[in-house]
């Protein structure tokens, strides 16, 4: 006998801090919310150590805890979280169909799609190598580890110039890496970069390799390449971060939802709306601006409110 498809009113990807408060909103709204965690349940705060910034925790949370916090607050009201990773999704036609981890099919008459963004990484061998043994792409995460040495940056937007500075009050040294002549970063975080005065920018420079071995507690320097030059430089570092953006995970919805060039969602200005009726997106996914839990849960909110519309519309 064939096995009945599931049907579910809401279907929510992803489970930061958009997806559970979307997940909150619609469990209390009673629209039986599934929440598919994804490859990494709890979403980019589960690497990062203290949140302070989060209103209401008035003596901070980590951030795995935070995460805990938010799925065990859209469980109280009967959310139903899975593991799972959703693979492939057609959204042509209502009910859209989920596929999940390539086996299973969920018929869903709306999605909130909350699926984040994941950071970019240069590509180099030694950067997969050293991954997690001084190798980060989140300062506020693992600087930390680094406090009285010395460190790398990599990268020239606002990301890199926060970190940078972030980095460089407990570090003895902070070098920031830029490929071209000029920072991307705002005229008011260069000028941040600038008068901080043990954060050095070297540039014209790329990174040829990170050294030293994994299992040990840092790396032992960079070999930083000029560009124009070619000439090679030698730099003692224990850890080297690359900041130089992030990847919205929105693969799965290419061809069917519109995206700016960097694979952003577009949702219409003021609502978490996509070009989909019934078909909603929060957090990061559609915001490369703020990038915060707490915005991300705003938007999160603002997604379930709207699949309640879009579903009371219906009825
Ligand atoms: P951006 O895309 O703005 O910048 C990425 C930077 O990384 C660029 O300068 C780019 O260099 C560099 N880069 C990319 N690939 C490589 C590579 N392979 N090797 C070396 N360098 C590389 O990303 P951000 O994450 O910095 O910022 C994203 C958005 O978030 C922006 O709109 C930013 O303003 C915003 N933001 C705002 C903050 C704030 O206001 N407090 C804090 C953080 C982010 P190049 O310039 O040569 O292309």
């Amino acid at each position: 006998m064939e096995k009945e498809i599931e049907k579910v009113e809401t279907l929510i990807i992803g489970s930061g801090p958009a997806g559970y408060s979307a997940a909150i909103y619609a469990a209390r709204a009673d629209m039986k919310p599934v929440v598919i965690q994804g490859l990494q349940p709890g979403g980019q705060l589960t690497t990062t150590t203290d949140v302070d910034n989060y209103p209401g925790y008035k003596d901070g949370i980590t951030g795995p805890e935070m995460m805990e916090d938010f799925k065990a607050q859209a469980e109280r009201f009967g959310t139903d979280t899975r593991w799972g990773m959703v693979t492939k999704v057609d959204l042509s036609e209502r009910p859209f169909k989920v596929e999940v981890d390539e086996k299973d099919t969920i018929l869903a008459e709306t999605v909130i799609i909350a699926t984040g963004a994941s950071a970019k990484w240069l590509g180099i061998e030694d950067e997969k190598r050293l991954n997690g043994y001084g190798v980060s792409a989140c300062a506020t995460c693992d600087g930390f580890f680094y406090k009285g040495k010395e460190v790398v940056v990599v990268g020239a937007g606002d990301t890199a110039a926060e970190e940078a500075t972030y980095l460089a009050k407990m570090c003895t040294k902070v070098t920031i890496l830029v490929r071209r002549d000029e920072m991307r970063a705002s005229k008011a975080m260069q000028h941040r970069v600038f008068n901080t005065p043990n954060l050095e920018v070297l540039f014209n420079h790329e990174t040829k390799s990170i050294n030293g071995e994994p299992g040990a507690v840092g790396v032992e320097s960079v070999t930083a390449i000029n560009n124009k030059t070619n000439e090679e430089t030698i730099i003692p570092a224990s850890g080297f971060f690359v900041a130089i953006g992030h990847k919205p995970n929105s693969d799965l919805f290419k061809g069917q939802l519109e995206m700016d060039d960097a694979g952003y969602l577009i949702v219409e200005p003021g609502t978490s709306k996509t070009e989909i009726p019934g078909v909603f997106a929060a957090g990061d996914i559609a915001d490369h601006v703020y990038r915060q839990a707490v915005t991300s849960a705003g938007t999160g909110c603002m997604a379930a409110l709207d699949a309640e519309r879009f579903l009371a519309d219906k009825k």
